[in-house]
């Protein structure tokens, strides 16, 4: 070899290395990157643990302070509202009645024919509430409840014809926070779940739905305002009488059970006759030192219409589930370059990840997981993603999901706790208690609701778990709202007497 050979080969050898120590530089960057981004799902792993030490740490929690929300108003961040319906449906109302939903992302109408447990007639419509009207003035929003009730009367076939000279009757179900005074009449304490019309705030809701049926000349008597989860237990009940409690998990979630009327120090009526009063918890507000809170759900909290309030509800309900997802893959995108080395811009949006998408992901059963590939490609503009990566997006959803599902079989136990059904009692071997679950996040959700159910019988044990039943009701809130507007109906004597 010559010397310009040598003196070229050697060059090349450098030139070689030096590409060499470039690709391991940037593997090791890269490695560490990864690293980085691991350490970010440990961590938020390690802190949304909940093991069944600390879920009968919350259940108490919650049990504690449903004793302290029926002792006086205020007296706890569980409301514990009393609402008026102290006899279930029985299986025997009969009739032709309406129903009307609000409380999240659509609103429905229903009519019924009740005719016993096994005849019941119904048919519905689904409106979208357009997201102007959420954060509007009251009168536009129930003007556009009551114009779109007055369209569903207007289709109302010749069977279900109300008896001539006699009124359409309503039962309301209405999914935020009210204080009722009487089974239909109740003012509203305030918003959840993304909606914010202030002037509606202290109003009664039965009161601004009249004045807005009479606005449209739709004549018919609200007979019953409910909330949904008081809804659910009424339909829940109607074709079983060992319904206790109501559970919803949509885009937020509240219980209702059915408490001794006894155990209300708070109530100041007369002791009704069954001994029985429904309440309504609003338990998305419960907060306790117990809950496994992260610094992703203090932001979301910060970010939110209403800081401070709903904590529970924050870490466990459709609305927000898909954003702490997103919340945690920006800090691994920022703080990691998991994406690369920009940050996707559209995973800087709020709320750009809803929670049906994170339950797409986290059910992806293709070997390369292709639906969490195109859900990035599709929401957040984000490709040439790893199977590595999207494992990781997997396991994320896996982490937050579970510890939604499982701080609400904590708050079931909670209830549970509370009504002396926790445990099999001698003589009560054979006693069943049946939650009725209604929601979308819990219908739609199978991971979520397998793993709640499987916390269930965790926290339970064989024995008790055998007797505690947690059944879909679906759409129970919508009939159990007609049937309790049948069972305050403005002719009920009549019908009863006939
Ligand atoms: P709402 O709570 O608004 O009355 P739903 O009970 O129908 O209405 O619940 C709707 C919520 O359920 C949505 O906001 C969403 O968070 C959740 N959801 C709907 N479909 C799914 C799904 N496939 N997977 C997970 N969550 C879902
Ligand atoms: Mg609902």
């Amino acid at each position: 070899m010559g010397k310009v050979a040598v003196a070229a080969a050697v060059v090349c050898v450098a030139a070689v290395s030096a590409a060499a120590v470039v690709v391991v530089r940037h593997r090791m960057r890269n490695s560490g990157k990864w690293t980085k981004a691991l350490d970010i799902l440990k961590e938020f792993d390690d802190k949304c643990q909940t093991p069944i030490s600390k879920l009968r740490q919350v259940a108490d929690a919650m049990t504690v302070e449903m004793h302290a929300g029926l002792a006086s108003d205020g007296g706890s961040k569980l409301k514990m509202l009393i609402s008026y319906v102290d006899n279930l449906p029985t299986g025997d109302e009969t009739g032709i009645f309406y129903a009307l939903d609000l409380g999240g992302t659509n609103f429905r109408v229903l009519r019924v024919k009740l005719g016993g447990v096994e005849n019941v007639k119904k048919e519905f419509q689904e409106v979208s509430i357009p997201p102007n009207l959420m954060i509007g003035n009251c009168e536009d929003l129930f003007d556009f409840i009551a114009g779109e009730l007055a369209k569903f009367v207007a289709t109302e076939g010749e069977d279900m014809q109300i008896p001539a000279g006699t009124q359409r009757e309503l039962g309301f179900t209405f999914s935020f926070p009210v204080k009722q005074s009487s089974i239909a009449g109740g003012t509203l304490v305030r918003w959840t779940k993304g909606f914010n019309i202030e002037d509606a705030v202290g109003q009664d809701v039965v009161e601004e739905l009249t004045k807005a049926m009479e606005r449209v000349g739709l004549d018919m008597r609200v007979s019953a305002l409910v909330n949904d989860t008081v809804g659910t237990l009424a339909g829940g009940r109607y074709s079983d009488p060992d319904v206790i409690a109501a559970v919803i998990l949509g885009t937020g979630t509240n219980a209702a059970y059915v408490e001794r009327a006894n155990a209300i120090p708070k109530w100041q009526g007369l002791l009704p006759k069954s001994g029985e009063m429904v309440i309504n918890m609003e338990w998305g507000n419960f907060r306790s030192s117990h809950l496994p809170l992260t610094e992703y759900d203090e932001s979301l909290d910060n970010d939110s219409l209403n800081p401070g309030e709903q904590i529970y509800e924050k870490m466990i309900s459709g609305m927000y589930l898909g954003e702490i997802v997103r919340r945690v893959l920006l800090k691994m995108a920022v703080e990691a370059e998991f994406f690369g080395d920009t940050v996707p811009s559209k995973l800087e949006k709020p709320f750009i990840l809803r929670t049906p998408d994170m339950s797409a992901m986290h059910h992806d059963s293709t070997p390369d997981l292709k639906v969490v590939a195109t859900k990035l490609k599709d929401i957040l503009e984000i490709s040439n993603t790893s199977l590595k990566m999207r494992k990781v997006i997997v396991e994320l959803c896996e982490i937050v999901a579970t510890r939604g599902a499982r701080l609400s079989a904590a708050g079931i136990l909670g209830i549970l706790k509370k009504t002396g059904r926790d445990t099999i009692k001698e003589g009560e071997e054979n006693q069943k208690s049946v939650i009725a679950m209604d929601g979308g996040l819990f219908e739609h959700y199978t991971k979520f609701r397998n793993s709640m159910q499987n916390t269930m019988d965790e926290l339970l044990g064989e024995e008790a778990s055998k007797n505690v039943i947690i059944k879909l009701s679906n759409d129970g809130s919508g009939l159990g709202a007609a049937l309790l507007a049948a069972s305050h109906s403005q002719y009920r004597e009549y019908i009863e007497s006939t």
